[in-house]
């Protein structure tokens, strides 16, 4: 068992065990928080860390990088955004909230590969669909975190998601 992050039209994947997954899940969870300025951005972190194994079930939470909620008119730079908070993951920005070490010889291969796959994403490759569906669904659920002012868990930095936190539930 395992999630595939792919980018099929590029016949790119990642492949990791289930618990690499969440370990991976949760640091680009506390980068990106930390990162993220515009409601684009935080979005797209909360949109990760719904990618959450202990609500929806291990080894489920696979995707491709063109499901991810892209916004054409700001594609580019929720790119560069994304690259950052890869980077920035892998500065260790607030690890210190983790309660264990992550193994950075498995994880940080893990972040080359993403970076590369977002890196190859462009516009074309792109199906607006799976953005606005997903977006119809947050505004279909007033108590989702997306329609309350993205708020943070108390215990940890990071953006709440409709299964409460990321860091907490794992
Ligand atoms: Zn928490």
């Amino acid at each position: 068992m395992g999630n595939i992050i792919s980018l099929d039209i590029c016949g790119q994947h990642i492949s990791m065990s289930n618990g690499l997954t969440s370990v991976f899940i949760s640091t680009l969870g506390l980068s990106g928080t930390r990162l993220a300025k515009t409601d684009d951005e935080k979005r797209m972190i909360i949109w990760l860390l719904e990618k959450d194994q202990s609500a929806i079930g291990s080894g489920t939470v696979g995707f491709d990088i063109c499901e991810m909620p892209w916004n054409l008119v700001s594609f580019y730079a929720a790119k560069c955004f994304l690259l950052n908070v890869i980077e920035g993951a892998k500065r260790k920005i607030g690890w210190e909230f983790l309660d264990y070490q992550p193994n950075e010889e498995l994880l940080f291969p893990c972040f080359d590969q993403f970076y590369h796959l977002i890196s190859n994403v462009d516009t074309n490759m792109l199906n607006p669909t799976t953005t606005l569906n997903w977006l119809k669904d947050c505004m279909e659920t007033p108590k989702d975190p997306v329609m309350c002012g993205y708020p943070c868990c108390q215990k940890h930095p990071v953006f709440l998601t409709i299964f409460g936190c990321y860091l907490c539930n794992n």
